[in-house]
């Protein structure tokens, strides 16, 4: 059965595949949690365009109200400005638990004193998004008889011993480290997930997501496919941290919200590892966007940041067995359709500053 065994669920005959739209002659409601975040905006995309009802919560903390603007108007469509580390009272059948300040840069150690303190108080709240956060969503879904579904992350694996990394793998993570907020916060809000289910029966979902890229991402959160992006567009150097040797696998963001939706729509709790398994080093992703950006673009090197894991790739035959679920589009072909929009985005800066 869908969603709880109570419910009586209807699929839109003209939706293709079995889309779940309805719940007998209601519409299916779904929170989306960071839904103006990179991730949630294009999600929430994909869920109105199959005709749910979604509800945004987002305080903008890394998100911005102009990724969901084409959606403002649109009667299926709510926004809610809300810090989810505060409890909440909505009545839906689904919600998409991504909220989650997500960029390194914001987490980070940062050597200059005089922010130390402004950063400590941004990796306590990156903690408490994860963990108060997480326990209000899933007290929601708790009393509503919801399904949850968490956003979790490949960096619960730390810097991996097995590679490319399954499921079963407990990872090797640093409980005392620079960025520990982040992975320990994610381990956390997988505990709090698993408790929910075996000790007050919510249906859950977790995703562990992989090194995901495109349109809409912070233009200066300091992940490396932005940084690369923008750098090559605003003709600055490439900057490869160490010797660019460490390897990501990267993922394209339509991918990862098929994925999502595969997830929670699916009758398996996970986790699963989301990501494409195409692996690259930092020197090889620089090669490809100066192939497909600007080939002059020159590399300047800089000191790798504390505890940076040495090599990730995702091993997806789970989400594949069970989800019927794998990427479709690799870097080459993913990478060019970020461009035009930071460019875009560069440009409006640019004469915003009145260059
Ligand atoms: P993002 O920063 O673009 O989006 C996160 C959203 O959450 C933002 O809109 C932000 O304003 C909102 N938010 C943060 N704290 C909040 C709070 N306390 N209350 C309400 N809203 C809050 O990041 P993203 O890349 O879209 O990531 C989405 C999710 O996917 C996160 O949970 C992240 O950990 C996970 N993830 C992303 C990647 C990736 O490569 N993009 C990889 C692994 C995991
Ligand atoms: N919560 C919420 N909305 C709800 C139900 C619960 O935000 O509709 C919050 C609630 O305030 C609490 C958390 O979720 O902080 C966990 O709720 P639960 O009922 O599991 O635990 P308890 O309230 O008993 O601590
Ligand atoms: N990185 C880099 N140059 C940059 C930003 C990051 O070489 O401008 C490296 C970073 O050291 C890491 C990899 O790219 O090895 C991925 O970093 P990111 O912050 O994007 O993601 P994560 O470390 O969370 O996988």
């Amino acid at each position: 059965a869908y969603l709880s065994t109570h419910r009586d669920v209807s699929y839109s005959a003209a939706a293709v595949g079995r889309v779940p739209v309805a719940i007998g002659s209601r519409r299916l409601r779904i929170v989306v949690t960071g839904g103006a975040g990179f991730v949630g905006s294009h999600l929430v995309d994909k869920l109105i365009g199959r005709g749910n009802e979604v509800i945004v919560i987002d305080n903008f903390f890394t998100g911005r109200k102009e990724n969901l603007v084409h959606l403002f108007g649109n009667p299926r469509f709510e926004l809610i400005r809300h810090d989810v580390v505060e409890p909440i009272l909505l009545e839906v059948d689904q919600i998409y638990h991504l909220a989650c300040p997500a960029s390194p840069v914001h987490y980070k150690y940062n050597p200059v004193k005089t922010i130390i303190s402004f950063f400590f108080s941004f990796i306590c709240m990156i903690y408490k998004t994860n963990v108060m956060g997480t326990l209000n969503m899933l007290g929601l879904a708790k009393r509503i008889g919801a399904r949850f579904l968490l956003t979790s992350t490949s960096e619960v694996y730390g810097d991996p011993l097995e590679h490319p990394q399954k499921e079963t793998y407990w990872g090797n993570v640093n409980p005392i480290g620079e960025r520990s907020c982040y992975d320990e916060g994610k381990r956390t809000a997988e505990t709090l997930t698993m408790d929910y289910h075996r000790g007050a029966g919510v249906e859950v979902r977790i995703a562990r997501i992989f090194n995901t890229y495109g349109p809409r991402m912070c233009l200066d959160d300091g992940r490396v496919v932005s940084n690369f992006v923008a750098q090559a567009i605003r003709k600055q150097p490439l900057t490869v941290y160490g010797d660019g040797k460490q390897t990501r696998s990267f993922q394209y963001v339509s991918d990862l919200v098929h994925g999502l939706v595969a997830l929670m729509d699916g009758e398996h709790v996970g986790p699963f590892n989301l990501g494409n398994p195409g692996e690259f080093t930092m020197l090889e992703l620089a090669q490809v966007v100066k192939e497909t950006i600007d080939s002059s673009a020159t590399i300047e090197y800089k000191p790798n940041t504390a505890d940076d894991p040495h090599m990730r790739k995702p091993d997806i035959s789970k989400a594949k067995e069970l989800l019927n679920w794998e990427p479709k589009v690799p870097l080459r072909e993913g990478l060019p359709l970020m461009v035009n929009d930071f460019r875009n985005r560069i440009l409006n800066e640019d004469e915003g500053k009145g260059m």
